[in-house]
């Protein structure tokens, strides 16, 4: 049974891989001199003189968009990490914390396929521990399998692929009773009617939440990925991030919009309403067994052949994805909201499917 259970103090040097403690952050020019004046001469990092708007190297510390979110989320800039999409910010936090070959990571699946490939990638065992049948956390299982070499607990909540946010008090108690890093991803969050884990950061020193500019904010493409969480483990993280993860187009991208939240709302706004108008409209279609409650803009549906549906639906040129190669999933497919013309003809493809 886990060493790694409370409750001595929350001890971050303890999971901090050795390489990354002893190293000191590359310096980039940068990093060494910026300045907010215009007429300064920069012949400091061997860019090309002539302006085209981006012969620069971007801001390594993205202050321009940090401060926005600052201020939206009301936290504190040094809480803030932004990664090339929340991948790589969930790929730092491996490299900081796992040694590979030695530690171990929990996983909860049916889930996000990407924190185990990165696992992998990062030669970290990862141990699943299922969902419950409801798709809930299994906290007691999570902490039996708890143990001195496990560094991070994965939560997606909202939950890909199943769109339920997941229960609070159950989350509580691994981050009360696990001294390594919970880490929540929150891709989703904007969608759901729970509230996200950023505003209780200062509760829980090893709290980690993720969200992301790529489903609620239409920004996929540009790849801008965010961490909050407490500035002792932001500055870790800090030290192994790439100078320039994040390129000047996605910056001003991101700023953008990020000055447009009125747009951003009514989108998502409209999203929910499609997704009410969809679950409505899946209850009347015979080949579907059941309707996951979703928090999210996709929704997990049961149906009685997820190969056959899947194949049928294609044909009809509407792309879904099948999900029951996941544990707990057999026949489901997860069906993204759309706008509502896609909503509907994917309505009339299943109600027409024999
Ligand atoms: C889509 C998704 C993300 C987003 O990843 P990005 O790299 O930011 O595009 C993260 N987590 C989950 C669970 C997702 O479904």
């Amino acid at each position: 049974m886990g060493q790694q259970l409370k409750k001595a103090p929350f001890d971050i040097d303890k999971l901090i891989r050795d390489n990354v403690k002893n190293m000191k952050p590359y310096s980039s020019a940068r990093d060494e001199f910026i300045s907010q004046e215009g007429d300064m001469v920069y012949i400091d990092a061997n860019e090309n003189p002539f302006d085209n708007g981006l012969n620069r190297y971007p801001d390594p510390h993205q202050r321009a968009v940090k401060k926005v979110l600052s201020i939206n989320k009301e936290i504190s800039v040094d809480q803030i990490l932004l990664g090339n999409g929340s991948d790589e910010v969930l790929d730092l936090i491996f490299r900081a914390f796992c040694e590979p070959n030695v530690d171990n990571v929990i996983t909860m699946p049916p889930t996000y396929g990407m924190y185990g490939v990165l696992a992998a990638t990062n030669a970290i065992a990862n141990k699943d521990v299922l969902l419950l049948p409801n798709f809930e956390i299994d906290v007691d299982q999570v902490l039996q399998v708890v143990n001195e070499q496990t560094k991070l607990i994965f939560i997606c909540s909202p939950n890909n692929p199943t769109g339920n946010s997941l229960e609070m008090g159950r989350i509580e108690i691994l981050l009360n009773e696990f001294n390594g890093i919970v880490v929540i991803d929150e891709a989703y969050i904007d969608f759901a009617a729970s509230e996200s884990w950023v505003v209780r950061l200062s509760e829980f020193p090893n709290l980690i939440v993720t969200q992301t500019l790529s489903k609620a904010y239409g920004l996929a493409a540009i790849r801008l990925g965010i961490c909050y969480a407490s500035k002792t483990i932001v500055d870790v993280l800090k030290k192994i991030k790439p100078p320039y993860n994040v390129n000047e187009l996605t910056q001003k991208q991101a700023l953008d919009k990020l000055s447009k939240m009125t747009m951003v709302q009514n989108e998502i706004n409209e999203i929910l309403a499609h997704r009410t108008y969809l679950v409505n409209e899946l209850a009347q279609v015979s080949c579907i067994k059941h309707i996951y409650k979703s928090d999210a803009n996709f929704i997990l549906v049961k149906v009685d052949d997820a190969n056959l549906r899947y194949v049928q639906l294609l044909q009809q040129g509407i792309v879904v994805r099948n999900r029951s190669s996941q544990p707990l999933c057999d026949n489901t497919l997860r069906l993204t909201v759309g706008k509502q013309e896609e909503n509907e003809k994917l309505i009339d493809a299943l109600k027409n499917l024999i």
